[in-house]
């Protein structure tokens, strides 16, 4: 059996023995999921979207989707964490054949000795991380760049950031690998954010920060293919799937408190049409997006020219479910559901962040409607 046939089982286990039980304490004290991730490395799941060539198990968006929601229902700043690093190596993986950093440094990612992720959004341009502010500025043989990223996953603890800016050579972009030893790179503030405690979005520095002209990725100006070819297929779909974990996780708790929920008169919740009712729709909801996420990774792996849509409702569809089935599990839990005694509080508040990482569920509707009606995205 291959790595990559083995991958459902060994992170199956993983989360089972090491990111579920340690994902209520992760989440009160807000600390970055170092363990779970060397534990995912070490069961080959770092290197899944990195071809077999390059030290990875040389999957697809099916086979991240499955991982995705697997993870993501046990611990979503895990799920986020990890989804992070596979688009990192997803796209430093489509440059894998030429010489350059990225490519010197796959086998690092791969085999999870190296954490990457992608700092892209900046304050200045927000939701529209697709126009970065900052610019890639060649000078005597180094390309130097400037100025401030926002959101970063894992800001601090990566090793490996791809920067997206304005390229110096070409009106398009440029999407450059930085290691976080890098002089002029620094990482400030800590994650205070209302859900994902653990994914350590901070703001990250960099003042004059040179790297090797190789250290692009791509030709020069194909910053925005990648972004729209790589980088977003990827993020969406595997996003998409921590949701469907979140919501099948807090259906489950759900479940499981109704019928276990005893009254003084020998009654129990689940015996009322209306928790009845509201399991039933929870339930409904899980499968029709989980239904909706595996197709779209279906038709993203078959590289099908009719992918782009069903991507991107797959994130719009999975996190407005997850956001509406965790609330619905709160009613069904009442007040237990509230306290610690359930991780209910904790999905809800994870289920919050989806619609709003870019493309956020506002731009995706319009994108959406765009590409329907033949308008060119975004
Ligand atoms: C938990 C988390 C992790 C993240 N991780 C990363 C990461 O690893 N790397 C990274 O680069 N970024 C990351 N981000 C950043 C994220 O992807 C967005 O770029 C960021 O949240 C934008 O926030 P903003 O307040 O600047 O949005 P704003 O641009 O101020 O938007 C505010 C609201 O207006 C809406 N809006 C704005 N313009 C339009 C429009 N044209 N049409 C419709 N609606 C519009 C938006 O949808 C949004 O709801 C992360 C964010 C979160 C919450």
């Amino acid at each position: 059996m291959s790595v990559l046939d083995e991958l459902p089982t060994t992170v199956a286990t993983v989360v089972r023995q090491q990111i579920a039980p340690a994902a209520a304490t992760l989440d009160r004290r807000r600390a970055f999921p170092s363990d779970n991730l060397r534990a995912l490395a070490e069961a080959g799941a770092l290197g899944l979207l990195v071809p077999v060539s390059h030290g990875g198990a040389g999957g697809g968006l099916e086979a991240l989707s499955a991982a995705c929601e697997e993870i993501g229902g046990a611990c979503a700043s895990t799920g986020m964490t990890f989804l992070m690093h596979s688009v990192a190596a997803a796209t430093a993986a489509s440059d894998a054949p030429a010489h350059g950093r990225a490519a010197e440094l796959l086998a690092g990612i791969a085999s999870g000795a190296l954490l990457g992720t992608l700092a892209f959004s900046e304050r200045g341009t927000g939701a529209h991380f697709y126009a970065p502010e900052l610019q890639a500025v060649h000078e005597e043989g180094r390309v130097r760049i400037s100025g401030r990223k926002s959101f970063v996953t894992s800001g601090g603890h990566a090793d490996v950031y791809l920067v997206l800016v304005q390229s110096d050579e070409t009106e398009g972009l440029d999407c450059y690998v930085v290691e976080r030893d890098a002089p002029g790179v620094s990482f400030d503030g800590a994650w205070e954010g209302l859900g994902m405690a653990g994914n350590a979005s901070v703001a990250m520095q960099l003042d004059d920060v040179a790297v090797d002209a190789d250290a692009r990725i791509g030709a020069p100006g194909a910053g925005a293919e990648l972004v729209f070819g790589v980088v977003a297929p990827v993020f969406l779909v595997g996003l998409a799937a921590v949701n469907v974990g979140i919501a099948a996780a807090a259906l489950a708790t759900a479940t499981a408190h109704a019928a276990g929920r005893h009254y003084a008169d020998g009654s129990v919740l689940a015996e009322v049409q209306a928790i009845q009712h509201a399991l039933a729709d929870m339930d409904m909801a899980v499968r029709a997006t989980r239904g909706l996420v595996r197709e779209a990774a279906r038709l993203g792996d078959a590289d099908d020219d009719g992918a782009l849509v069903p991507i991107m409702e797959a994130k719009v569809a999975a996190t407005t479910a997850a956001e509406a089935v965790t609330q619905r599990a709160l009613e069904v839990c009442g007040g237990q559901g509230y306290t610690p005694a359930l991780p209910i509080a904790r999905h809800l508040r994870d289920a919050r962040a989806g619609a709003v990482m870019a493309p956020t569920n506002l731009v995706l509707r319009s994108w959406i409607g765009k590409a329907l009606a033949g308008l060119p995205v975004p």
